[in-house]
């Protein structure tokens, strides 16, 4: 159960001025360079982080090596490396609320979804891949009698790990753990605007017993040290989250040094299908309304495209603004909050674009579509509802990352895959249906790396996520996502 009192004495706690972590120390920037965050709470100054360079990154990447050369984690028994990590989950759980509360005074998601989807699920997802080290097996091939051939599951080296702002420690334990786990070093870049949550876990991983240089973690801006990651010739993968556009650089970074390996989880244009059959419509119209408001929308998976058969268009839509209008939004550490801050000045000035324009090209604003709360000095918006949208308009075709639903209509299922698929991506989907058969056809149908049916948004470790077309390649969570971070060696043995 959180507790409101406890969360206000960890809000008022200040926050050191941070420096890299490398090699095991913490150290600032080789020319001394700070940079200020900003929390989107109050648009009050949080702290520092160090501005990194492209020598802070490549001393990182060079600690990185040595360490994964020497074999002081890759060498050691599973059992052993099994252990440091389970410690490791553990001191996270034990700080899940002073993580959950920092993190928020960063990002500015709402601290109930903050506590289990950053520290709990952090904890999680680092304990599921402890326990996959001690049991998952190489293999012995079908070979002739003669021959013996073995499939060797080997760490790749050094893993670059990129993680946005929206879920950084969610999203930086799906890389970290399952590479670490497999043996190899990690140097991570978290986003300039939500790297203090990170910094603190990589530092509670040496308490855990993690040998130094095995995790380091480099600050700054993605342009300088993200693209001296991308560009090192000491890195062997490169596991991203974030933009389209990112993913395009990182993917010219490896096709320019020694053609790394590039796993993308990119953006999304998710469309959430509604029949008229589907069984439970109010049911519908609250969880649709979820999948795109929770998190101010900055979720890659958000529902972000409703697309509702026309008999029932009006009333679903209705339904579905009473939802928007419902949410509490504001101080994203009130337990009383449903949706937090906007993440930041110029995400909020990119949402409202968004919305303007639809409107000028002749769609229509049901709820929402402004600024609120400008006395907070926090950024902040209302869930907004926009119908009407043509399936061609920028708001139907890219990713706003905000508050804002884009609503078409259809009559028929052929129409609505079409409108499902007309969209250069494919992450996230959902099907609201009462009739299984139909279910299975869109499954089939819809281009997605994930299909929702009655419900949006749900997943667990054991199921994998990841994107298809331009919303990226490869999948974090579940076992699958291991083989991201190793080689296959085959040995081929004459008997
Ligand atoms: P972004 O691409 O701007 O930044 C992501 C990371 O890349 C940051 O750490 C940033 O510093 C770094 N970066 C920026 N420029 C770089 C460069 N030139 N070289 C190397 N690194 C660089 O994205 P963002 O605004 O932080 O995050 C929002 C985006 O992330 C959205 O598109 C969202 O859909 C996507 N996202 C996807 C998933 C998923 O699982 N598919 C999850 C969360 C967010």
């Amino acid at each position: 159960m959180l507790d409101q009192g406890r969360i206000d004495a960890l809000r008022a706690e200040p926050v050191a001025a941070q420096g890299h972590l490398i090699d095991g120390a913490v150290v600032a920037a080789s020319d001394g360079q700070v940079m200020d965050t900003t929390s989107p709470i109050d648009g009050q100054g949080l702290t520092t982080l160090a501005r990194g360079t492209t020598e802070d990154m490549d001393r990182a990447v060079a600690a990185a090596r040595a360490a994964f050369a020497d074999g002081r984690w890759s060498r050691q028994p599973p059992a052993a490396r099994k252990a440091v990590l389970l410690k490791w989950a553990e001191l996270i759980e034990a700080e899940a609320l002073a993580l959950a509360v920092l993190g928020v005074r960063e990002n500015g998601t709402e601290i109930g979804m903050a506590f289990k989807a950053e520290a709990g699920s952090a904890a999680g997802t680092i304990r599921y891949y402890a326990e996959a080290i001690d049991k998952r097996y190489g293999e012995i091939a079908p070979t002739a009698d003669n021959v013996l051939g073995l499939v060797h599951h080997e760490p790749v080296g050094v893993v670059g790990a990129i993680v946005p702002w929206n879920f950084p420690l969610m999203i930086g334990a799906w890389k970290l753990a399952p590479a670490l786990a497999a043996g190899n070093s990690v140097v991570l870049k978290p986003a300039e605007t939500a790297s203090l949550t990170l910094l603190r876990v990589a530092g509670l991983a040496l308490e855990a017993g993690l040998p130094p240089g095995v995790l380091n973690v480099v600050t700054g801006e993605g342009p300088v040290v993200g693209e001296a990651m991308g560009l090192s010739m000491g890195v062997d993968v490169l596991a991203f989250t974030g933009s389209g556009g990112t993913g395009r650089r990182l993917l010219g970074y490896a096709a320019r040094s020694n053609l790394k390996r590039c796993y993308l989880e990119l953006g999304g244009k998710s469309p959430n299908v509604v029949f008229a059959d589907a069984p439970d419509l109010g049911l519908a119209a609250k969880v649709s309304a979820a999948g795109i408001f929770r998190n101010s929308g900055q979720v890659c998976v958000a529902a972000s495209r409703l697309l509702v058969e026309d008999s029932i268009h009006d009333a679903f839509v209705e339904a579905l603004c009473k939802a928007a209008d419902g949410f509490t939004v504001g101080d994203p550490l009130s337990l009383d909050t449903q949706i937090g801050a906007v993440h930041s000045e110029r995400q909020l000035a990119q949402n409202l674009r968004f919305v303007q324009q639809a409107e000028e090209e002749g769609a229509q604003r049901l709820c929402g579509g402004a600024r609120i709360l400008t006395e907070t000095g926090g950024t902040y918006m209302a869930p907004t509802v926009i119908a009407g949208v043509k399936p061609e308009a920028n708001l139907a075709q890219n990713e706003v990352f905000g508050p804002v639903l884009a609503v078409t209509s259809f009559k028929s299922e052929e129409e609505a895959v079409a409108l499902a698929n007309g969209t250069d991506y494919g992450l996230s989907s959902g099907v609201w249906t009462g009739d299984l058969s139909r279910a299975h056809r869109m499954i089939r149908a819809i281009r997605a790396g994930v299909v929702h049916v009655n419900t949006y948004g749900g997943s667990d470790l054991t199921v994998p996520l990841g994107g298809v077309g331009q919303s990226g390649n490869g999948s974090d969570k579940s076992l699958h996502a291991m083989a991201k971070y190793e080689n296959l060696k085959t040995a081929w043995i004459q008997l």
